[in-house]
């Protein structure tokens, strides 16, 4: 490891390996460092007390755990989170933290911005800088527990970017999160979510951790799917369908169906009946998403509201009929603007306080 390594970059084997043969420390120390990190959250060498002095002011000068920095965290009415933390490069990027009864989920960022300026998004409109590293990536879930002074249960990457377009980084950051020396997560507790990177869809189908899987479809027909989302002209509906049947043979898993109800553009009966019969033969979980309306960045733009209660509900019971699995999802920090990369957007845009 240089100098300027971040520590949370470190897989499991390569932790081994830098003690071992850099420091030529025994193995057990690679568990020890971990422990603290990903088990007690403690960033700082002094204070992991089971080594010796000798030891960690030597450490002191090799090891740098960098976790990000919050530059501003915003509580929710229903106890939503929202944190923008700051990177080593200066650049910020947003996380989410969502109590659910006696739970919480982490909706994590795998990229600075996005390449994929999908319409309604205000992370897709903010346009794209930079990858994350595996260590950025696990960087925010540390941080979250450090700060909540306890553990997740849930980590989803539905934070800014698109995680199949960072692949190495972010399985990476799986198997950091997964592994029982590190954070030991469930591959259960963990979801990615797509906007349809066909080639990385097919490569998380061989991954040996079986993450769960999330589409976003916000649309039945190439027609509207590429006016919504412009990843659909490089990977339509159809490469799409045949990707999301091939990892279901190799998982055995069944996929959520993200689709976000946009008033009058994609909330018609016949969208719903288009969708049906799209996914109809699949094993698949829709979630019909509330719209959280974003500040138009684009001149012209007329923009998106949410559709109407009834007019979801009228969706969701025509794919109900027609056999397909649906739920209607309860929004969440509607206040607090906590569909990612709205916060970014207006600190960016000089607008941070409210
Ligand atoms: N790039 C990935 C993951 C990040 S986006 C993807 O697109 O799946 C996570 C989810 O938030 C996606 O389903 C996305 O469509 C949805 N989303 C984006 N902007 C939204 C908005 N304004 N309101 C509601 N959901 C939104
Ligand atoms: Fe990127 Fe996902 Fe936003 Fe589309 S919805 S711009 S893919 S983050």
């Amino acid at each position: 490891m240089t100098e300027t390594t971040n520590a949370l970059d470190l897989s499991y084997e390569e932790w081994t390996e830098v003690c071992t043969k850099r420091w030529e420390l025994p193995r057990y120390r690679a568990e020890q460092l971990c422990q603290w990190i990903y088990g007690k959250k403690v960033f700082n060498v002094h204070e992991m007390t089971n080594l010796s002095k000798e030891l960690r002011e030597r450490l002191v000068y090799e090891l740098l755990i960098l976790p990000p920095i919050t530059v501003r965290e915003d509580e929710s009415k229903d106890g939503t989170r929202k944190f923008l933390f700051q990177l080593y490069d200066g650049e910020q990027i947003e996380s989410v933290l969502i109590p659910q009864g006696s739970h919480s989920t982490a909706c994590i960022s795998s990229q600075v911005g996005c390449p994929l300026a999908c319409s309604f998004c205000a992370t897709g409109q903010s346009g794209f800088s930079r990858n994350l590293s595996a260590g950025e990536i696990v960087g925010q879930l540390l941080a979250i527990e450090k700060r909540m002074g306890r553990d997740v249960e849930n980590v989803v990457y539905m934070g800014m970017g698109e995680p199949l377009l960072n692949t190495a980084a972010v399985l990476k950051s799986i198997e950091i999160l997964h592994s029982p020396k590190m954070r030991n997560l469930g591959a259960r507790h963990i979801t990615i979510s797509t906007s349809g990177i066909v080639p990385g869809i097919l490569e998380l189908a061989e991954f040996h951790i079986p993450v769960r899987l999330s589409v976003s479809l916000h649309a039945p027909n190439d027609m509207l799917r590429g006016k919504l989302m412009p990843v659909n002209r490089k990977y339509p509906l159809g490469p799409l369908v045949d990707a999301l049947k091939a990892y279901w043979r190799a998982t055995g898993e069944r996929i959520t169906i993200e689709y976000v109800m946009l008033q009058k553009v994609n909330d018609e009966p016949e969208h719903a009946y288009e969708t049906a019969a799209l996914l109809s033969g699949m094993s698949v979980y829709v979630n019909l998403i509330p719209y959280n309306p974003i500040a138009i960045i684009r001149p012209g733009d007329k923009g998106y509201s949410r559709s109407s209660a009834g007019r979801v509900k009228e969706f969701s019971s025509i794919l109900s009929k027609l056999g397909i699995e649906n739920e209607i999802r309860r929004e969440r920090g509607r206040d607090i603007d906590a569909a990612c990369g709205q916060l970014r957007a207006r600190s960016s845009a000089g607008e941070g306080g409210r």
